[in-house]
């Protein structure tokens, strides 16, 4: 079978991150069966009652387990990672499920992120003598990625396996990444005490606070810029509020604000180090506003991640693909596979920027270059 012809069936079965990923589990599920491999299905049931599965396939299991600590977790060399799941899609997008070539380009929902990477290995894994491999190679094939990574964070807390090196499938243009920032993101409750507007004395104003607090926040991105990595454009922690609600009416004075923090933090830089700084600026406004009422959830904090230059993996894929190692903005499941003990480097056919929209697209060449690419690195590290 064609990678191709892979992708086209990969790319028919809906996957977006809604439904459940069952189907193309077990479509992969008895492509990795009949390449002899083990495999390890691990189901849970979302928050919405879909039932998610994430399918660790290996060539062999415990031949090499870590540590008698950890009996029973085998220690695999190479990991190749992809998620199943797919953003959604338009419905007047007539190819979505139906690869499509043109140019040169294959179309279809997932082509490019992420199936193209997934069709890629499982070619790979399939033109290499399985026998011949002395250090155990596993398939990693997760759910619900574009949701929040929330698969693989799962495996990371299950620990079925470790791994000491993982490629990360993502459209990259098969530039391998060594770094990305990580993803934060809190929401911000800030309390008044509501009155008529034309007697403001006898209230608080919410919206007058969140707005100080806004304005120390601003100031803390302007701060936070004196940390620098080199690897990132921009070279620093981000930080944005990007929605805000508060208030009821015109003429009342506003008894609740409420706005969302987010903020992508630079690899060295604790996650918590901007809430710490926020935290530290209502400590600020509490004294000379003792009423000042706040409330900050925290609701995610991803790490950032960065695998050393010198890594065996990084360099093998830079010497592989000819491109230099560089850095990704997105965020991905690498930081779940260091939880695996792995190097981990972010790689794949297909560019990032035209992946999420109506008329996604893989280019033939990149595909094919990623099946030798892929067969190169199972060779190098496993045989
Ligand atoms: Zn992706």
């Amino acid at each position: 079978m064609t990678v191709e012809q892979t992708l086209a069936e990969l790319v028919a079965i809906d996957s977006v991150s809604a439904r459940s990923n069952a189907e193309i589990i077990s479509y992969l599920r008895r492509r990795c069966e009949a390449l002899g491999l083990t495999i390890q299905i691990f189901p849970h049931v979302d928050e919405n009652g879909v039932e998610k599965i994430n399918l660790v396939a290996q060539t062999s299991v415990c031949d090499s387990p870590v540590t008698e600590s950890q009996t029973g977790v085998c220690a695999t060399e190479l990991a190749l990672v992809g998620h199943t799941d797919t953003v959604p899609y338009d419905l007047n997008w007539t190819e979505v499920l139906t690869l499509t070539e043109r140019d040169g380009k294959l179309f279809g929902r997932g082509a490019c992120d992420t199936k193209a990477f997934i069709a890629a290995a499982l070619t790979a894994l399939e033109s290499i003598d399985i026998a011949k491999l002395r250090k155990p190679l596993a398939l990693v094939f997760t759910a619900d990625e574009e949701i929040g990574c929330l698969g693989a964070k799962r495996l990371a807390d299950a620990k079925p396996f470790t791994a000491r090196h993982a490629i990360v499938g993502e459209p990259t243009s098969l530039q391998p990444m060594r770094a990305g920032k990580g993803y934060c993101l809190a929401h911000v409750t800030v309390r008044g005490r509501e009155a008529h507007s034309a007697y403001p004395q006898l209230g608080a104003s919410a919206i007058f606070r969140a707005a100080k607090l806004i304005g120390k926040i601003e100031a803390i991105a302007e701060e936070v810029k004196g940390d620098c990595h080199a690897g990132f454009d921009p070279p620093y922690t981000t930080i944005n509020v990007g929605v805000i609600n508060g208030g009821s009416a015109k003429n009342i004075i506003p008894g609740e604000c409420r706005f969302t923090l987010e903020w992508r933090t630079i690899p060295g830089q604790p996650a918590d180090e901007v809430l710490g700084r926020v935290r530290n600026a209502v400590a600020g406004l509490r004294q000379s506003d003792p009423d000042f009422a706040c409330e900050i959830d925290a609701d995610r904090a991803d790490d950032s991640f960065e695998t050393a230059a010198d890594s065996e993996l990084v360099q093998f894929l830079e010497k592989e693909s000819g491109k230099p190692s560089g850095s990704v903005a997105f965020g991905t499941e690498a930081p779940s596979m260091i939880a695996l003990d792995a190097q981990a480097v972010v790689f794949g056919p297909g560019n990032i920027r035209v992946a999420h929209r109506t008329g996604e697209f893989v280019p033939i060449d990149e595909l094919a270059r990623c099946v030798g690419i892929l067969r190169a690195a199972i060779a190098h590290f496993c045989m």
